[in-house]
């Protein structure tokens, strides 16, 4: 049989671009299909107007020019739902988005594109608990360590820098009594700097002369703007925040090996039924976003990277076997949030400065670990997506008809709309905020299915349907309670609870978990030769951390497993 590659990964997001470079830097051929489109190439100058080349395998495409015509500073060029640049859909702003069905009312923040939803995401790199791996995982928390070393040095991972809001938290923090953690492995609770994938501060940063426009040397720049895909950096290589479309994409390329090919939406994994190695994985189908064509790539071994929606959704709608945890098991820290508003005199007299302006510095650069419950971290956006995100969604209702209980540490819950909205907007250059990350508890009820009354250009589209269990509930109420202790104690006069609805999906984990749908190796129980590289394959909620690190260390892992088995010899 001849193939177009020795490797097809659907996905070019947070996992499929390291499985892609892992495996390119091995020898191997790999060809990436993405279903969105490509920043930052020059083969797609206005990639959302025009539908520019089929695909690039150059590290020479790659040009910061063009990203920095692609990506703007503003909120709603970025992150409107319907046209923003980083949204979930074709990169054909005249075609809507991909649709799906909630329980409830929801929110799946999923970006397509090169970077996947990393293009969006705040960086922010810590481990997984080890208690909620050993003698959990079907493997040990020991054998992923050297994983993450590996992707810590490749991103590379360091402390996030430390803005007024930082310091705040940390006084707060440290006034409570808890303490400074130090080091990776967490297992006691406490408060540190996030482990971040972005580059340390930009040196001439405080010089009189530095111009962002004009600059071309490497840092971040403490802008804020993270959240809007960040542009910053002489090369694409180079770009502080550590996007896979700005660390494992250009490594990938620079082996000559990988090719990777954006508007290209899979439909279907191919299979074929041999005597000896039963069902296995053969190539896939796939649609061009830009004019519906369609084809058929064939390879020894598939990779299924579209992430925890997109991968269970993909194998519901190619017809593989049935299996009880297929899109089953998702978990997603059911969010929260709280802000607090603090006096002038009171951050003086606590920090020595007026403000904390939320939109200074990297949006998520402090991190409160706790083993058991969950994590608290600071969480600072530009306006009007804090006024949006912190004070507008809620599952409570209007803040006035809601009034918290009598013994509650915040003084409001649910949403503020109006006067009291404007009054605390003119406060928030005095206002830090947290979110809260909850330990959940997987429950086979909570996931994807396939919505078989609605079908969108790519097949039945995904329902789905999560519900918190009770643990969930009273975790996420004493982490709160955490969270509001630390915000007084800095001082806060006014905390303000949002009660997040839990259908806001962010961290969408665990729809295809090792153990259950794969083997410890992450290649499919039942169709051989398709293996499965996102947050999907994770087996839990990792405790609370944030998911990215711990998929990439397990890509660079399932990329050595790939290649003892199928590419050996
Ligand atoms: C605002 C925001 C902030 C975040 N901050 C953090 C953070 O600080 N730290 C952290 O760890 N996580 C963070 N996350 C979550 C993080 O983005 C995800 O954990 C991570 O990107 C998931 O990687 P993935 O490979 O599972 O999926 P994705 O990164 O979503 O990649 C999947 C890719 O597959 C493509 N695709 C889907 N279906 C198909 C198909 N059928 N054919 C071809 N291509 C397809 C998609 O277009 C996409 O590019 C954040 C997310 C958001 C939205
Ligand atoms: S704060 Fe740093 S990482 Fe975030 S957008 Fe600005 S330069 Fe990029």
């Amino acid at each position: 049989m001849s193939f177009d590659a020795d490797v097809i990964v659907i996905g070019a997001g947070g996992g499929g671009a390291v499985a892609a470079k892992e495996l390119g830097e091995k020898g191997i051929k790999v060809l990436v299909l993405e279903a969105g489109p490509w920043y930052g190439n020059t083969k797609w100058p206005d990639p959302n107007g025009d539908k520019g080349a089929v695909s690039s395998s150059n590290y020479e495409d790659l040009s910061i020019e063009v990203l920095k015509q692609n990506f703007t500073d503003l909120e709603n060029d970025m992150n409107d739902f319907i046209t923003g640049k980083l949204r979930w859909g074709p990169a054909n702003r005249n075609v809507g988005i991909w649709p799906r069905s909630y329980n409830g009312e929801g929110l799946s923040w999923q970006n397509s594109g090169v970077g996947g939803s990393t293009l969006h995401y705040f960086g922010n790199s810590p481990r997984a608990f080890p208690q909620v791996v050993d003698n959990v995982w079907p493997i040990s928390y020991s054998e992923l360590v050297p994983y993450y070393e590996k992707v810590e040095r490749e991103l590379p991972v360091t402390p996030a820098a430390t803005t007024a809001k930082e310091e705040l938290f940390y006084y707060g923090a440290k006034k409570k009594g808890w303490t400074l953690l130090e080091g990776k492995d967490i297992t006691t609770p406490g408060y540190r700097p996030q482990p971040n994938a972005i580059f340390p501060v930009n040196p001439l940063l405080n010089e009189p002369s530095f111009d962002i426009q004009t600059n071309r040397s490497a840092g971040c720049t403490l802008r804020g703007h993270c959240i809007n895909g960040c542009h910053i950096g002489p090369t694409i290589d180079t770009v502080a925040k550590r996007s896979t479309f700005a660390s494992y994409i250009p490594k990938a390329l620079r082996t000559g090996n990988v090719t990777v090919r954006p508007n290209t939406f899979v439909t279907k994994v191919l299979t074929e039924e041999g005597e000896a190695e039963g069902i296995h994985a053969v190539g896939v189908l796939y649609r061009d976003t830009w004019n519906g064509e369609t084809g058929e790539l064939r390879a020894k071994v598939v990779v299924m990277s579209a992430g925890s929606v997109e991968t269970p959704r993909l194998w519901l709608n190619s017809g593989l076997p049935e299996n009880p945890w297929v899109g089953k098991g998702m978990v997603n820290h059911y969010f929260d949030c709280l802000s607090g508003i603090f006096e002038e005199e009171t951050l003086m007299e606590n920090i020595g400065v007026s403000d904390v302006k939320p939109f200074v510095g990297q949006n998520a650069a402090a991190r409160f670990d706790y083993p058991g419950l969950g994590v608290i971290q600071t969480f600072g956006t530009s306006p009007g997506l804090y006024a949006s995100m912190l004070y507008a969604t809620s599952d409570k209702g209007y803040q006035n008809f809601n009034p918290p209980g009598p013994d509650a540490l915040w003084d409001m819950e649910g949403m503020v709309a109006g006067e009291k909205l404007k009054e605390f907007m003119r406060e928030y250059p005095r206002t830090m905020s947290v979110a809260l990350f909850v330990d959940d508890d997987v429950n086979q009820e909570n996931g994807i299915s396939l919505d078989m009354e609605v079908k969108d250009e790519n097949g039945y589209i995904p329902v789905i349907h999560y519900k918190p269990s009770a643990s969930d509930i009273e975790r996420r109420e004493r982490l709160a309670v955490i969270a509001a202790e630390i915000l007084r104690a800095a001082g806060a006069k006014h905390v303000v609870r949002a009660n997040w609805p839990s259908v806001i999906m962010i961290h969408i984990m665990s729809t295809m978990r090792i153990g259950l749908v794969t083997d410890t190796n992450c290649e499919a129980l039942q169709v051989k030769g398709l293996y499965i590289a996102d947050n999907s394959v994770l087996y839990n909620s990792l405790g609370g951390p944030n998911p990215t690190l711990t998929n990439q260390a397990m890509a660079t892992r399932t990329a050595d497993k790939i290649v003892e088995k199928y590419f050996q010899a």
